[in-house]
């Protein structure tokens, strides 16, 4: 396998998939290929999306092929894990397993269609499965959690800002209007193997981007598929969202220090392209939210007891806030979680309003 000697974009990482760098490059579609322990990647498109693709990937076992992260579910999709399958001489017929890494729609969106036609089971961390969409809604009219307008406004948003973020869609999204996505019918709980017959594949439990997020570990061909936990360049979000598992960016600092003594695998990611160096990357992950974090206590400080709204609005984003649009809710909940570690660290403290009034934010030094 050819790799470049260093990613000049990425310092510490060596770029493995050069085809599909280039195609990244390029902004089009990678080839599938065959990977190291007979694995494959396949490409499939996600609609309208500035990630463009997933990097499914195909698991051959002794007793036919686990499916990781099938991808969105399109038609196009579809058809492109259909032809990735037909590449690497396979038809959903040899499909006994899906594994998802987690549920964001262009990971697990297609694995409902697929276990239909291949009567394959569905696998995830048990973390995860409380986090599909149909069961949040149901958790959240339970706890009577915030709506997206209510958490808005506790967020310190101004009426006009949350009429322009969300629409009366949102505001009454039951169970029933909610798109409904696989439950699945095997767990994976840390350190589990993946059923499957002729290899292993074993869970790496990496809390963060969501709270059952998983990596899955090939010990034998040192191999490491990451997921959205860390990808060569973009920083995956880490929010804080009314329904959040406790501590989002707390348990994403470990788990990337877990993930990081797997130096010696080639890394699978499930955007961008394959790579080795997990031990730089994911130090430079970490780097970047201490310094994130050095930026919210200055701002608080400048700012005295600001709203997180007021916080989001002062810091720093790859366009100007008033050019965000919808980004907002990511860039708000980004802040919150960064706000909450930092809390934990004891560094800042909330002030909760009164009478529904925005939570605040102080220094304690
Ligand atoms: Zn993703």
């Amino acid at each position: 396998m050819t790799a470049d000697p260093t990613d000049p974009g990425v310092p510490g990482i060596s770029v493995l998939g050069t085809a599909q760098r280039a195609a990244w490059l390029d902004r089009t579609l990678p080839p599938v290929e065959r990977l190291p322990g007979g694995l494959w990647s396949v490409p499939v498109p996600i609609p309208d999306n500035p990630l463009r693709y997933t990097l499914c990937y195909l698991v051959p076992g002794d007793d036919g092929i686990v499916v990781v992260d099938p991808g969105w579910n399109t038609r196009e999709g579809w058809d492109t894990l259909l032809a990735g399958l037909a590449e690497a001489g396979a038809t959903t017929a040899d499909v006994t397993g899906i594994v998802a890494t987690h549920v964001h729609p262009d990971h697990h969106g297609l694995s409902g269609r697929l276990r239909e036609e291949s009567g394959a089971w569905v696998a995830m961390h048990p973390a995860e499965r409380d986090t599909l969409p149909q069961r949040i809604a149901v958790a959240a009219s339970r706890n009577s959690l915030p709506t997206a307008g209510g958490w808005l406004r506790l967020s310190g948003a101004e009426e006009d800002e949350i009429a322009e973020l969300v629409s009366p869609l949102d505001e009454s999204a039951t169970a029933d209007d909610r798109a409904a996505m696989a439950e699945p019918d095997v767990l994976l709980e840390d350190g589990d193997l993946v059923p499957m017959a002729g290899r292993r594949l074993r869970a790496v439990w990496t809390p963060g981007h969501t709270p059952g997020h998983l990596c899955l570990q090939e010990p034998d061909a040192r191999l490491l598929l990451t997921g959205d936990h860390v990808l060569p360049r973009i920083t995956p979000n880490i929010g804080l969202y009314p329904n959040s598992a406790d501590s989002p960016l707390g348990r994403f600092l470990e788990s990337l220090e877990r993930v990081g003594e797997y130096d010696d695998h080639d890394a699978l990611p499930a955007h961008e392209y394959r790579f080795r160096g997990l031990a730089a990357r994911t130090r430079l992950l970490r780097e970047h939210h201490e310094e994130r974090c050095r930026e919210v206590v200055a701002v608080v400080a400048g700012l005295g007891e600001p709203t997180v709204w007021e916080v989001a609005r002062h810091l720093t984003w790859s366009r100007p806030w008033e050019r965000i649009g919808r980004m907002r809710f990511g860039a708000l909940a980004e802040t919150g979680a960064h706000i909450d570690h930092l809390v934990r660290r004891g560094e800042l403290a909330w002030r909760h309003g009164e009478n529904g009034s925005p939570i605040r934010v102080r220094s304690t030094t």
